[in-house]
């Protein structure tokens, strides 16, 4: 998947090996050189007739530009008589853009796609090159592979913003210092398991489906390869719905697709007015990754799970809002432009990284409810939810719930066989375990770790009770949030 940006610029490469091929050879020379003419002055002419047609625009870095360009010059004349669209890529093609891609692509742990990006560049030969390609196989060959058995996975609620609202004595107090985690104690988290060597992979990469050659499917570990002293970590975020509830307590409103086209996030102020930020757990992470490339596994970022009742990620989605009662009480609300959006973001959010996932419709306890409301449940989600995100194989259940005990789901469970046949294949519940991963013939099961109010105020000192669930990840008195009330009420209180 990050491969097919490349593959346009592969197509390049080839060209660019066969011209310099031609270079050396004399003969071909001559004849080259009087087409090269011709074709830099039909190139000529039309950039000086394109410059009088119109004026300068955006999209006017094609190849007649390129063909202004010093040393690469012939090169890119060859290129335009093969295939003029691939001008842009000759454009851009200098050592040093071909060297930072291949630096980025490192960073992000895949090594063989910088190599193969910098041996199938033009400047293959040139010394930089050379040496950037033999620093990363030295690198490459002291990777270890993760056991996908040992990937730790840790979650989040809608983060809070404004923990001055969040923590004001109302009725909702309680629940979101148990459950919710502060954007302060966010940031501290993911820079302390940053310096700890943490790296975020998909849930996909600890394993996944393979057909094999008579055509029965089964589930293959992933082999994640990371430097020594670097390790594997999932994470994900619930209930990213942004409920009705929570108006006025501090969390973001919505999810959008920014400006530059990445996610991002409104937050209504005060003043009635809304302002556009990194309101939430999405562009916080993706701002830390722009500048900690090396904390995301080949771009992988968090798995987001949806319920439905309400609608996803601040859209009102469900077919409840769908009526005159609720467009007299909200002048101006459209429901077929709240689904069309959270659509957009939806696959914003995919193309960003992120894994999407069910989260039951009805926040539901899926192993205690009965197997009508089990299959009830289901098929909402997948009406109402699915046709906005698109297929999900993921399934984060609600109160930690399971849909069996610790051993591998029974052949005979019907509740994994309803969810199977909805087409999820990666089952989380929720354990206090550092790992509990489970990896069946056609599924993935894997205990996530909460981190939040009630979880790191119980492993402070000071709480009396000083349990130990955290220090593998970070220094809990470093960042539990003190803005919160203390003590944080047990769950049972
Ligand atoms: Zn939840």
């Amino acid at each position: 998947m990050n491969r097919n940006p490349f593959t346009r610029r592969r197509r390049y490469f080839r060209s660019g090996r066969f011209s310099r091929r031609r270079r050396n050879d004399f003969l071909s020379y001559i004849i080259l050189v009087p087409i090269l003419v011709v074709l830099l002055a039909i190139a000529g002419w039309l950039y000086l007739r394109r410059s009088d047609a119109q004026s300068a625009s955006s999209d006017a870095d094609g190849p007649m530009q390129t063909a202004g360009t010093g040393e690469s010059l012939p090169e890119a004349g060859v290129t335009l008589s093969l295939d003029e669209t691939e001008g842009d890529a000759a454009q851009e093609g200098s050592l040093t853009s071909y060297l930072q891609q291949a630096e980025l692509l490192a960073a992000g742990y895949d090594y063989d796609a910088a190599i193969e990006l910098l041996n199938a560049s033009p400047f293959a030969a040139s010394p930089e090159a050379q040496a950037a390609v033999a620093g990363y196989e030295e690198i490459r060959s002291t990777l270890v592979r993760t056991d996908p058995r040992q990937v730790t996975h840790v979650f989040f609620h809608t983060l809070i913003m404004d923990t001055s609202k969040a923590f004001d004595g109302d009725s909702r107090e309680k629940g979101y210092n148990q459950m919710m985690t502060t954007k302060d104690e966010f940031l501290k988290i993911l820079q302390a398991m940053y310096d700890r060597g943490f790296v975020l992979v998909r849930l996909h990469d600890l394993a996944y489906e393979v057909t094999e050659e008579d055509g029965t499917v089964r589930f293959k570990e992933g082999d994640i390869m990371l430097p020594p002293g670097k390790q594997a970590f999932v994470m994900s975020q619930d209930d990213v719905c942004y409920y009705e509830y929570m108006e006025g307590d501090g969390f973001a409103s919505r999810m959008i697709v920014g400006e530059d086209g990445r996610p991002t996030c409104e937050m209504k102020m005060d003043d009635g007015s809304v302002s556009v930020g990194a309101y939430d757990l999405v562009p916080l992470l993706d701002q830390f990754i722009d500048e900690h490339p090396d904390f995301s596994y080949r771009g992988a970022k968090a798995v987001i799970a949806f319920t439905g009742y309400n609608g996803i990620l601040g859209y009102r989605t469900a077919p409840s809002y769908d009526t005159d009662e609720y467009r007299a009480e909200h002048p101006g609300f459209d429901y077929a432009k709240e689904r069309e959006e959270a659509a957009r973001v939806a696959q914003c959010l995919k193309d960003d990284g992120y894994e999407l996932a069910s989260h039951s419709w009805g926040h539901r306890n899926m192993g205690e409810i009965s197997m009508e409301n089990f299959i009830t449940d289901t098929d909402k989600w997948e009406a109402e939810v699915e046709t906005l995100t698109g297929p999900c194989d993921i399934i984060l259940f609600p109160f930690g719930s399971d849909i069996g005990d610790w051993h591998p789901y029974a052949a005979d469970n019907e509740r994994f066989q309803y969810l199977h046949s909805k087409g999820f294949r990666y089952f989380c519940n929720v354990d206090s375990a550092r790992y509990f991963v489970q990896i069946g013939d056609d599924y993935l099961r894997q205990g996530r770790r909460n981190l939040d109010g009630y979880r790191m105020y119980y492993d402070l000192p000071e709480s009396g009770v000083a349990n130990d669930h955290l220090s593998d990840l970070f220094n809990v008195s470093e960042v539990f949030d003190r803005s919160r009330p203390t003590p944080v009420p047990k769950m049972s209180e």
